[in-house]
């Protein structure tokens, strides 16, 4: 009997910590047009089940914001030419793109589809002609958008593009389904676009590097951080080489003047808690430039801002600061 309720003990003892260990699940795939990385600390989960979840929410998402595909929504409004009727969720998605065109004066501009497909950068060689952009930026503007709870219809030719934002939107998605299922602390990063949720390893706050835009080092410096989104817009990120100019084209561009946006920054990255607003605030942030930029996140609440401009300097919001030992450091003051 002794004997019995000592090894009863020692199970106790030995198994019950140990299955209070959090395992470290971790997938990483092909997802939202980029390389997704979801980790997640767990005390046994059927992370299989997790993972396949994930990635059909992501799924689904994308399908259903893209501009391009035909399956999409965005694409049938924009290629409707009439009233269309809005899923609750598009209304979601619009609803926040209208407020940041708003609260950016159009730096953040989701009316832009005919000027980013002229900037086609896959296929393209050289700047589209200034004819074409005049003509897309015609088609262009919240003006020619209107819309309610349940109808969206787009006046003189705009079609919308919502690659600015919709990434933010679908990792508060992926945020929301890992919540649900019980899980607290995880990292979901899809493609540099990061939202933070809990502890690392169940002990410590998560530590986010930031690329160095110019390539010559491993990063530019890091922030330790959670229960937040962490997003970056660079120049770096898609472009290509006029072959004859050596001019370098990139993706983010300018709803003023059609070109892709000359601010003398080449990367933004944002934080907020809200992914959405991360997202939409880097490519914002990007448009503006540092001066204007930094006027308007320190007058705004929950949006932290770190522009590391063209000439290697860095500038940030007022909250965050800078160490410098070894790599550098950034820190948000709470
Ligand atoms: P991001 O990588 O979040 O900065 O978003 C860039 C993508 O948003 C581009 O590939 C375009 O699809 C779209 N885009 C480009 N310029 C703008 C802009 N000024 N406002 C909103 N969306 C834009
Ligand atoms: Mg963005």
């Amino acid at each position: 009997m002794r004997r019995v309720f000592l090894s009863v003990v020692l199970f106790c003892v030995i198994a019950l910590p140990l299955s209070c260990v959090p395992r470290n699940y971790s997938r990483t795939e092909f997802a939202l047009g980029t390389v997704v990385q979801v980790t997640f600390f767990a005390n046994r989960v059927d992370s299989d089940e997790v993972f396949k979840k994930l990635f059909s929410v992501a799924d689904k998402y994308e399908r259903m914001f893209s501009s391009k595909r035909s399956f999409g929504e965005i694409y049938k409004i924009n290629s409707s030419g009439g009233s269309v009727k809005l899923d609750g969720e598009i209304y979601e998605l619009l609803r926040h793109s209208d407020y940041y065109y708003k609260l950016t004066k159009g730096a953040f501009d989701y009316t832009l589809y005919n000027l980013i497909s002229l900037w086609d950068l896959e296929h393209l060689k050289a700047s589209p002609l200034s004819g074409a952009i005049d003509e897309a930026l015609v088609h262009s503007g919240r003006d020619k958008v209107k819309f309610d709870k349940s109808f969206i219809r787009l006046t003189d030719g705009v079609k919308l593009d919502f690659g600015a934002i919709a990434k933010g939107f679908i990792l508060q998605k992926l945020s929301d389904t890992l919540k649900d299922l019980g899980i607290h602390d995880f990292m979901v990063n899809a493609g540099g676009d990061v939202i933070l949720s809990g502890l690392y390893q169940r002990k410590r706050e998560w530590n986010i590097a930031i690329k160095d835009p110019f390539g010559e080092k491993e990063f530019a410096g890091y922030i330790t951080l959670t229960d937040a989104t962490i997003v970056t817009s660079g120049d770096y990120e898609r472009y290509f080489v006029d072959e004859t100019t050596g001019k370098r084209y990139h993706h983010i561009l300018s709803g003023e003047s059609g070109y892709p946006a000359e601010s003398g920054v080449s990367s933004v990255t944002v934080i907020s808690s809200d992914p959405v607003r991360a997202d939409a605030m880097a490519t914002a942030l990007f448009v503006m430039g540092a001066d204007s930029g930094l006027k308007l996140v320190n007058g705004i609440t929950d949006v932290d801002a770190i522009f590391i401009k063209q000439d290697g300097s860095i500038a940030t919001s007022a909250r965050i600061s800078q160490e410098s030992r070894g790599g550098r450091l950034f820190f948000i003051r709470k």
